[in-house]
Order: C-alpha cells, then sequence, then structure tokens
C-alpha cells in the first residue's frame, strides 16, 4: 500500500488541509516483478540450448567434423537443442497472443465424449510404452461449445505429460462427468507417476515452473504446457486444477460450461 500526501492551502482561509490518497500498488509491483522474472527466464531457457550448440559446433569446427562417429552424434545434439528452441519459441508466441488477447476462439458445438475419445484413440495408437489406458466416459452426449483446436493443445498438453511422468506398466485414467447442477463437464486425467510435492502442486501451472528442471528439460519440456493450457480452459469459462500424491500420481482435472442445446440433425 503506498500512500502519498498533499498539503492544500487553501487561498484567503485559515484552513490548511492534508489530502492522503492511498493506492494499492501491490498489484503493480507483483505484475511488474513478474515480468521481470518472465524475461530474465525466458533468457535462461534459450541461452541453455544455444551454448550447448555453441561448443557442440566449436567441438566440430576444430576437427570432430571428420570423426564419423562422433560428428553424427554431435549434430544430433545440435538438431535436438534446434527443435526445443522452436518448441519454447512457438510456446511463447502462444502466450503472448493470449496475453495481449490476440486470438479468437472459433467454437462450435462440440460432442465431448466423441472428441475425448478420439483424442485418446491418438495417443493410444502411437504410444510405445507398456502404459495401460482406462477409460470411463459417459455415453450420452454432453454438447459443448468450444474451439476444437485449442481444447485438443490442452488434451495433448496433459496427457503427454500423465505418459511422460508415467512408470512402466502404469495406468492412466481418462474421466468425464457431468456435473447437472453446475451445468459443467468435470474432465479428470489420472496417472500413477511419481506425483508432485504438496506445496508445488499450484504451481505446475506458472510460467517455467517444473518440479525438476533438469530431468523435465531432458524430457524436452518447456515448462509452458500447463500455461498455455490454464489460459486456454479459462478463456473456455472453465477452470483448470491439480491433484497429486507423491509417489502416488497425480490428477489434473478441468471444468467446461455445457449446454443442452442440441445438434439439429439435417436428416
Ligand atoms: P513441461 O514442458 O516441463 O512438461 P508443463 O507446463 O507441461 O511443462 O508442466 C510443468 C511441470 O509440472 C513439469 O515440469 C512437471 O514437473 C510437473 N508435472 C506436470 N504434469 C505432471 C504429472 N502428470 N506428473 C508429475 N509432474 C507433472
Amino acid at each position: 500500500l503506498k500512500a502519498s500526501f498533499s498539503l492544500v492551502q487553501y487561498e484567503n482561509e485559515e484552513m490548511n488541509g492534508l489530502i492522503t490518497v492511498l493506492s494499492d500498488v501491490t498489484e503493480q509491483e507483483k505484475v511488474e516483478r513478474e515480468r521481470r522474472e518472465f524475461v530474465a527466464n525466458v533468457s535462461h531457457e534459450l541461452r541453455t540450448p544455444l551454448t550447448t550448440m555453441r561448443s557442440y559446433l566449436e567441438a566440430l569446427t576444430d576437427g570432430a567434423w571428420q570423426d564419423k562417429e562422433i560428428a553424427p552424434r554431435f549434430l544430433d545434439v545440435t538438431q535436438n537443442e534446434t527443435e526445443r528452441m522452436i518448441r519454447l519459441v512457438n510456446d511463447l508466441l502462444k502466450l503472448s497472443k493470449m496475453d495481449n488477447k490476440d486470438f479468437t476462439l472459433h467454437s462450435e458445438l462440440v460432442d465431448f465424449g466423441k472428441f475425448y475419445h478420439h483424442v485418446i484413440d491418438r495417443f493410444e495408437m502411437n504410444k510405445d510404452t507398456h502404459i495401460q489406458f482406462m477409460r470411463d466416459i459417459p455415453e450420452e452426449s454432453i454438447w459443448v461449445y468450444m474451439d476444437k483446436d485449442k481444447m485438443t493443445q490442452v488434451m495433448d498438453n496433459i496427457i503427454s505429460n500423465a505418459i511422460k511422468y508415467s512408470p512402466e506398466g502404469g495406468t492412466i485414467t481418462f474421466r468425464g462427468k457431468m456435473l447437472k447442477k453446475e451445468q459443467k463437464l468435470l474432465v479428470t486425467i489420472t496417472d500413477q507417476g511419481m506425483g508432485i510435492p504438496k506445496d508445488n502442486v499450484d504451481k505446475i501451472f506458472d510460467r517455467f515452473y517444473r518440479v525438476d528442471k533438469a530431468r523435465t528439460r531432458k524430457l524436452g519440456g518447456t515448462g509452458l504446457g500447463l500455461a498455455i493450457s490454464k489460459e486456454m480452459v479459462e478463456a473456455h469459462k472453465g477452470e483448470i486444477w491439480a491433484e497429486s500424491k507423491e509417489g502416488k500420481g497425480t490428477t489434473i482435472l478441468f471444468t467446461l460450461p455445457f449446454t443442452n442445446d442440441k445438434r439439429r440433425d439435417n436428416a
């Protein structure tokens, strides 16, 4: 809280006054601090792959390019780092668009159950590990007015994390539930992974937050996936949060308003 004082003197009058203005600068300072932290984080995140690339390129220039064994490996590293930077910059652009409200939702009426199964099917086809998928999704139609592309990104972020942090042989459970009184759909995705320490659970939606920086960087993450998901869910008037038990697993939950309107059949 900031207080500013001004002394007021009235002409030809005996009375003097003091005006006190109390303004809340804590919010303003918080925004400013977050902005500075964000810039520092971006710089750090970009510097890490760039310095890695520099040393590998230096080694190649210094003669490693002639080594048939080493050269392809070093080039591979520089390629991976480049891919990481592209992912990072793309994520940053997405966030910046959302911050500037420079995006439109291309919403349409979607039968969420069908959409949910379709998204899970894609992962089930591609997964090469021994992770089980379990589905508990209502069969009745749940009509949600939403931007399919954006919600696909949200689901992709959540599901790829669930897979990344799942132990071999673990189960990922996909649930959907209609909260009829609130007119909301509740979607939950539960894994049996390492979980997140209690104090950090809410922070995972912060930009660049990672529970274990070194480990998740190795897994290719940018630390922005859930921050983007949160913005997108909120743009749909939903909420997103997490529940987790260390050593037991994590559940990511989000809500979306559903509508009772039925899509008109042309038949
Ligand atoms: P990242 O690109 O690092 O995965 P996210 O924004 O998607 O970034 O996630 C932020 C952090 O939250 C992750 O680095 C990880 O520490 C933690 N996290 C997210 N999902 C899970 C999960 N299912 N189990 C354990 N930790 C998770």
